[in-house]
């Protein structure tokens, strides 16, 4: 199994700016994140970019396209006026029901670990006041594909999340596609009470089986036996 990672901007193209804050190095940082969630789930990650270079959108999307990923993933973060606030999943304006399953599972995600938002709707088809239109990245890649705004870098207070979450965005954005794509969570702790849980049954039995062995040791001794009377 593999899944293609795109870094938003890069190089010359900084996308949007807050103060020192610019989105090309956050959506960066992010998607190493979110490579190394997926590899700990035994599935590998194709990235368009792991250096701050421009990238054309054909150039991004011919690499998802040459990938064989089972789904793909660009990450950003919006910015308006400083009010407005949330993340929100971008589709193709044509893309299947079960993508919107997707999205709602990423974002839910993400909510659980928190984010500030005043947007109505959260996971969108096609293009910001143009449900035909598409963005490049869901108009030109092949697998299943989702543009993910992480919070706006223009509002304070997503800024701040996410400079304090994004390792945990990263996880959960893995976490929430492996379960849509079906694949296995790794056995954390869990897994770990369930063997030492195991391994003490194995050793009672091993106790028991002891005693039984010296039982019929004994017995077979002879011993003294008895007529019954
Ligand atoms: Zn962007």
């Amino acid at each position: 199994m593999k899944v293609c990672i795109d870094a938003g901007h890069g190089g010359s193209a900084s996308g949007a700016v807050n103060g020192n804050a610019l989105e090309k190095e956050n959506t960066l940082l992010i998607a190493k994140e979110v490579k190394a969630a997926f590899e700990k789930r035994g599935v590998a990650v194709v990235m368009t970019r792991t250096e701050d270079v421009y990238l054309t959108m054909d150039q991004r999307c011919q690499i998802e396209r040459a990938s064989g990923a089972a789904c793909c993933i660009s990450l950003h973060m919006d910015s308006a006026g400083p009010t407005a606030s949330g993340m929100t999943a971008w589709l193709h304006s044509k893309a299947p029901e079960r993508y919107t399953v997707w999205a709602k599972g990423v974002l839910a995600a993400l909510k659980a670990v928190g984010y500030t938002s005043n947007r109505a709707q959260e996971v969108n088809r096609g293009y910001r006041g143009n449900t035909t239109a598409d963005y490049a990245w869901n108009a030109g890649t092949k697998s299943p594909s989702m543009l993910l705004e992480l919070g706006f870098i223009s509002n304070a207070k997503n800024l701040s999340e996410f400079e304090k979450n994004h390792a945990a965005y990263a996880e959960a954005i893995a976490k929430a596609t492996c379960e849509w794509l079906g694949v296995e969570e790794p056995e954390a702790d869990g897994g770990d009470r369930e063997n030492r849980r195991l391994l003490g049954i194995i050793d009672s039995l091993k106790e028991l089986l002891k005693e039984l062995e010296a039982f019929a040791a004994e017995k077979s001794e002879g011993g003294t036996a008895h007529d019954g009377v």
